[in-house]
């Protein structure tokens, strides 16, 4: 007997480019699209799934976050910056230990799930049990244990990340993993370049915070007489696959460093939330590979890369005071972008590509009569459109429910915030 085909018929397509296809069957088997056609015939072992009136795109990316920071959503609110950092975040994250890593993972994934989310990028420390988060949940997650210069200990740190990427990078076709010196103000230049060799060396890429402020920029002057992005490009991280956080505030003599497999993922709404000034990056996107990242939610507060992208197009149109910039397609291709920066070979729905895929249902009454899904995706969903995720062939959500056991993941989420409550704000070596 073959493998189980299953049939979603009837759906328009929205591929990455934001065209949008007539009714048609897709095919799955063995966790691939196998056949996409007007018509199927259906051989008596097949699933088949009715997508009338529904219409199929590739997965939702996120491309930067935090995913344990889930534990803290909430917890520094209308807070600058620098208090963000040095007297909430990292105070209490010098308490957290491994299984609060892995509860905030579990939180994080089963959310970005609900909202159609297929693959993300993460960016922590005890990142194996954030590599076990996703091989039990079925997400892809390409993920970089972050170090940290100035805590000390560097060199141990890059070689357990080392070590980590040799063990599970690759591991069941669901994990990527990759180095992620946290930023160029947390990281010395040699550091960084340490990193540099040891991503080529490996084969694997890097993934780093760059300029979501200007202060960072004048501070890193005044220090080693270079931008941010200057020292980045200098240590040869720029080389290698890169995940750029941010790059907010990239200048514009700085935008011809960036090189092909360089990525950029914008969080519009962690700068709008911590009051940072609108970036050049902002008003003029130009050509730059951005794609769509959401940041930890203890700043942004969910993980939905569609809401990320909706605040960013509406912050660029208020800002230039024109309605016609960042158009529907335009965003929907940031959105889109994150597969390529990520090594899944997702994104397509065509024969021969893997079937991670979202089903819409846009005749709700948040997203009806969706004249235009593109709008109705970008400007009116949330995770109650997403009817059905589908990652290598598997549902992960089915008919509006996850398949995770929510109910347990959000009590022992809240168990170990108690914990961390009761232990308290610790000391960190860390400065922003
Ligand atoms: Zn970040």
């Amino acid at each position: 007997m073959g493998k189980r085909r299953t049939l979603f018929t009837g759906a328009r397509l929205i591929d990455r480019e934001g065209s949008i296809s007539s009714e048609l069957t897709v095919v799955e088997e063995g966790g691939v699209i196998t056949a996409v056609s007007t018509s199927q015939d259906v051989l008596p072992s097949d699933r088949v799934i009715n997508c009338d009136n529904r219409f199929i795109s590739p997965g939702l990316v996120n491309l930067h976050t935090h995913s344990p920071m889930n534990l803290f959503k909430g917890i520094a609110e209308d807070v600058t910056p620098d208090d963000w950092f040095n007297r909430e975040i990292w105070p209490y994250e010098s308490k957290i230990d491994a299984s609060d890593v892995e509860a905030g993972a579990r939180l994080a994934v089963s959310e970005m799930l609900d909202y159609g989310v297929t693959a993300f990028a993460d960016h922590y420390f005890e990142a194996s049990r954030i590599c076990d988060v996703a091989i039990e949940t079925g997400i892809r997650a390409d993920i970089a244990p972050t170090l940290f210069g100035m805590a000390g200990g560097f060199e141990e740190q890059l070689a357990a990340s080392e070590e980590l990427i040799g063990k599970r990078n690759g591991e069941k076709g669901r994990l990527s993993l990759r180095l992620g010196p946290h930023s160029p103000y947390t990281c010395s230049p040699d550091q960084l370049a340490m990193c540099a060799d040891s991503a080529a060396s490996l084969g694997v890429g890097a993934h780093l915070h760059v300029e979501d402020d200007f202060a960072q920029i004048e501070a890193s002057r005044k220090f080693y007489d270079l931008t941010p992005m200057e020292v980045v490009s200098r240590s040869g991280l720029m080389d290698v696959p890169l995940i750029i956080g941010h790059a907010y505030w990239i200048l514009p003599e700085e935008r011809k460093l960036i090189k092909e497999n360089n990525w950029i993922a914008v969080c519009m709404k962690t700068y709008m939330k911590l009051g940072t000034p609108p970036g050049p990056l902002q008003d003029n996107p130009g050509s730059l590979p951005l794609c769509i990242g959401t940041d930890g939610a203890a700043s942004s507060n969910s993980l939905n890369p569609l809401e990320q992208a909706r605040l960013f197009a509406l912050a660029g149109k208020s800002r230039q005071g024109n309605a016609e910039t960042l158009p529907l397609k335009t965003v929907w291709q940031m959105l889109m972008r994150g597969h390529e920066a990520l090594p899944f070979g997702t994104g397509s729905l065509i024969p021969g590509s893997p079937a991670d895929f979202v089903v819409w249902n846009l005749d709700l009454p948040n997203t009806a009569p969706a004249y235009n899904p593109l709008a109705s995706l970008i400007y009116s969903s949330d995770a109650r459109n997403a009817e059905h995720v589908i990652i290598a062939g598997e549902f992960v959500k089915q008919d509006g429910k996850l398949k995770l056991d929510t109910k347990e993941i959000v009590r022992e989420a809240k168990e170990r915030v108690r914990g961390i409550l009761q232990k308290g704000k610790g000391s960190t070596k860390l400065v922003f």
